[in-house]
């Protein structure tokens, strides 16, 4: 028998109705580059405005991407830094009925063209500072109709229009396209580090409940009022859905655009009274780098309303979390997914009882979390049985629910779905433990475990370890072929400054910690690390520059 509740469709014209009426007086600052000094670097400039005028600016660019004739489902590519503007494409192309494409800006220019053939988008929306590219996109991709510049340049682009005349000559969309919430009304890539990117669609459906499972304290704490720092891309996983999570629960948005480098965001976080941010380790090392300079120095940055930072996209040291509490009172919360899973899978909460400043607290803090309620995760064995949640056995892991993806666009990647008891599971391609309490840790991608002799061994834990020695900056380990037993870890290390370190330093220091076979062969000491365009070490490209590295 049916129940008789009312079944309203969730779609993302709620999410923008709400900021434009309920929210319409609270902020969005953007930081945009205001100029540039005599080195050439970008000064800032920042820009104030509201949800009301960004609703409003939203439904006029819906309003004349209708007028370009777009079909319903037509792909808008975003190349843009995270602002205001991106946030109208966030809530403007759906709510007309198309779908916003966020493009990573970091990808290559030939990977960028082939990410935009592949989707066919129609429309793009770049960034003023990425113009130059506008030509060889041009030529790369014949689909592309109309490409909008955003924010001033100093002189017209030939081939582009620019993005703010061509909104205001629109008057806002008077009605909503009637939308099923199955639509799709975002798109973002993998970012291919096994084979060719692959596209993720999110539903409006799926982007309304991960707003809604998103907000509560146990998750990323977002309400009304917050101000909320996204640092993670607006291109990266929809900014692990914060715009429209902020949107939707009222919060304060702070968007620093171009600019990630510590002493910008400290100052940035300090005059807005930032209260939630969130970004990957390597930009939260910066920021760290800078409080420390500061407090050093006699002048410590002002973030006592800072109550979170939310850490994601590659794991956290434990000795970064403990950095931050110890010597700037500030919390590190783990929340762990994929452009797979919206990406909010995890979030690390430490349960009552537990200090958050004790050995067991910094311990779970560690851990990416548990699971935020309607994701459901398991662990399986390479033969694909069911693993023991003991907190030790290392399985992969897979993923169940409303906003995780039940397939790639154009049907690709489908070995990464399968059906289990008659329900379809995403493989996440991580090798994590899950415990009793459902906190799960990942031990590592399953391309970057080390299988040695047949037992595996985790080269993040490695990493976390080796980035708690003091002479340690960064530190990456990888798999070198060993004719005995297939693999063995390598590590790869930047030094502080001044510092020096051996392989016997670290594998005395290691040692504690670990089984002796679970300990690097070799140490190499490197000038830098390559790192991605999510910000995560590249190891594929260490795997080939340490290819065949004598060990001992
Ligand atoms: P891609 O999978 O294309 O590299 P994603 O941004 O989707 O890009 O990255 C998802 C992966 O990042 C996860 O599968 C996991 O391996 C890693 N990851 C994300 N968050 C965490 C975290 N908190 N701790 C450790 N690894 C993480």
């Amino acid at each position: 028998m049916h129940g008789n509740m009312m079944d309203v469709p969730l779609t993302i014209p709620f999410i923008l109705e709400r900021a434009r009426t309920v929210y319409a007086g609270r902020e969005v600052v953007s930081l945009l580059v205001g100029g540039r000094d005599e080195a050439g670097h970008p000064v800032p400039h920042k820009h104030r405005t509201t949800y009301g005028a960004v609703a409003d600016r939203a439904l006029r660019l819906g309003a004349a991407l209708q007028g370009l004739g777009l079909q319903p489902g037509d792909r808008v590519a975003t190349l843009a830094v995270n602002s205001f503007r991106h946030l109208e494409a966030y809530l403007g192309v759906p709510s007309a009925g198309f779908v916003v494409h966020t493009v990573n800006i970091r990808l290559h220019p030939e990977q960028i063209a082939w990410i935009l053939n592949h989707a066919e988008d129609r429309v793009l929306l770049i960034e003023n500072v990425f113009a130059a590219m506008i030509p060889a996109l041009r030529a790369a991709c014949p689909q592309l109709e109309h490409i909008f510049v955003l924010g001033p340049t100093p002189q017209p682009i030939p081939g582009a229009q620019d993005y703010d005349a061509w909104i205001m000559g629109h008057e806002p969309l008077a009605r909503y396209p009637r939308l099923d919430e199955n639509d799709a009304a975002a798109m973002c890539y993998t970012s291919g580090t096994t084979g060719n990117p692959k596209g993720v669609m999110y539903t409006h459906r799926s982007t309304v409940l991960h707003s809604l499972a998103s907000a509560p304290k146990d998750a990323l704490n977002v309400g009304e009022s917050d101000v909320v720092l996204p640092v993670v891309p607006m291109f990266h996983v929809n900014a692990w859905g914060l715009p429209y999570t902020c949107a939707m629960y009222g919060a304060a948005q702070v968007f620093a655009g171009a600019f990630s480098d510590g002493k910008t965001l400290a100052a940035l976080m300090q005059d807005e009274g930032v209260t939630i941010t969130a970004g990957v380790p390597t930009i939260w090392m910066g920021l760290l780098a800078e409080l420390d300079r500061a407090k050093a120095g006699g002048q410590p940055y002002d973030l006592a309303r800072l109550e979170r930072l939310v850490v994601g996209g590659s794991a956290a040291p434990e000795s970064m979390i403990r950095a931050f509490q110890d010597r700037h009172g500030l919390r590190l919360a783990h929340a762990w997914g994929m452009t797979e899973t919206h990406p909010l899978g995890t979030a690390s909460i430490v349960p009552p009882g537990v200090p958050e400043t004790s050995d067991e607290g910094y311990a779970l803090r560690a851990k990416q979390g548990r699971a935020v309620p309607l994701v459901f995760l398991d662990i399986l064995s390479e033969d694909g049985e069911a693993l023991p949640h003991d907190g030790k056995t290392m399985g992969r892991l897979i993923a169940r629910g409303p906003w995780i993806a039940s397939g790639y666009y154009k049907g690709e990647g489908q070995d990464n779905f399968f059906e289990r008891d008659g329900e379809l599971w995403f493989d996440t391609g991580d090798i994590a433990t899950l415990d009793p309490q459902g906190f799960m840790h990942i031990q590592d991608r399953a391309k970057d475990l080390i299988k040695s002799g047949g037992e595996w061994i985790s080269s993040v834990d490695l990493e976390n370890a080796i980035m708690a020695h003091p002479a340690v900056a960064l530190c990456a380990v990888i798999a070198m072929d060993d004719p005995k037993w297939d693999e063995r870890p390598l590590a790869v290390v930047t030094l502080n400054p001044g510092q020096q370190v051996t392989h016997e330093e670290l594998s005395t220091f290691l040692a504690p910690r670990f089984a002796k076979w679970w300990l690097p062969d070799a140490t190499v000491v490197a000038e830098s690390i390559p790192i991605g365009a999510t910000g995560k070490f590249l190891k594929r490209e260490l795997r080939e520059q340490y290819r065949g590295y004598p060990h001992t």
